[in-house]
């Protein structure tokens, strides 16, 4: 198990055990778990056109529009349609 595998288990643990944590942390988390536990790999994700996660998965919003609740849930939103109508 390397660092970023025990990085995710501690914080899926934290997160069941009722602790609030931040959703773009959890994103990053789940990228990580995504790509094998390894870190660089989630910098090189080639599936910006196909995963709704894709701006989120450094653990903050990288689209340059803030990251208000609602926010993120457009983009989200947009990104699944964008890559529906590329199927
Ligand atoms: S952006 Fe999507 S495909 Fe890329 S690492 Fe995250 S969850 Fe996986």
């Amino acid at each position: 198990m390397n660092k970023y595998e025990k990085l995710v288990k501690n914080f899926v643990q934290k997160a069941n055990s009722g602790i609030r944590v931040s959703a773009t942390k959890a994103i990053r988390m789940y990228c990580l778990d995504c790509m094998g536990y390894q870190y660089k790999e989630v910098d090189r994700c080639p599936s910006q056109l196909r995963c709704p996660l894709f701006h989120f998965r450094k653990g903050k919003n990288t689209t340059g529009i803030s990251n208000t609740k609602k926010k993120v849930s457009e983009i989200s939103l947009r990104n699944l349609s964008e890559r529906k109508s590329k199927e």
